[in-house]
């Protein structure tokens, strides 16, 4: 007999591929409140240009620019890393650019989870050669001990353990996005 709880998938039906819940909804808003304040805080008197890392940060993004208040600007970019379905190479393409300038810019790159930190150190590079003024990462997600180097985050949602986790934005071939919560995905990659 399996006693193992099963997690509601968005229909709020029982999904056995779907784990423990590892960040409910009540938390996970009340930290981007949290770190919404500490960026209005930050940048008072700015007006930060957030970047969107697509597709897995569009739903935090959404959260946390209404949890800011200063008058911020948007702009996404879209990369592809390759590897596995669960684990990054480190060799990444930009499969869709920024629309405007950095020069000048304040640049907060809004990150949904970082795992090898890969993705992001590629990023970090990229986008520092464009000139902006000032250049910071706020990531809600970080999985514990998987750096391969320091990833150099100025504001972290929740340190996670390292499991493969969907929802709130991250999927499996684009399943599980809009759950509002993240859990474990136990099912196959
Ligand atoms: P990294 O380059 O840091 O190893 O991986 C970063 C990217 O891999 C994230 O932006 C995300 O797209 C994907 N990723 C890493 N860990 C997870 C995870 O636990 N679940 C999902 N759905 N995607 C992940």
């Amino acid at each position: 007999m399996n006693l193992r709880p099963t997690v509601p998938d968005c229909m709020g039906e029982a999904d056995p591929n779907l784990g423990d819940i590892v960040v409910p909804e009540d938390v996970l808003q009340r930290r981007i409140v949290e770190l919404g304040a500490e960026i209005t805080r930050d940048y008072e008197g700015r007006a930060p240009l957030l970047v969107g890392v697509l597709k897995g940060a569009f739903i935090f993004m959404s959260d946390l620019a209404r949890a800011i208040r200063l008058p911020v600007e948007f702009d996404f970019m879209a990369v592809s890393s390759y590897g596995s379905a669960t684990k990054t190479s480190g060799v990444v393409r930009i499969v869709k650019d920024l629309d405007l300038d950095l020069s000048g810019r304040d640049v907060l790159v809004v990150e949904d989870i970082v795992d090898s930190g890969l993705t992001l150190s590629y990023l970090r590079r990229n986008l520092q050669a464009r000139g902006p003024a000032s250049l910071e990462v706020c990531a809600l997600f970080v999985k514990d001990g998987l750096q391969k180097s320091d990833p150099d985050l100025r504001y972290v949602g929740f340190p996670i353990p390292p499991d493969f986790v969907v929802g709130y934005g991250l999927d499996v071939a684009e399943r599980y996005r809009n759950l509002p919560f993240i859990c474990r995905y136990l099912g196959p990659a």
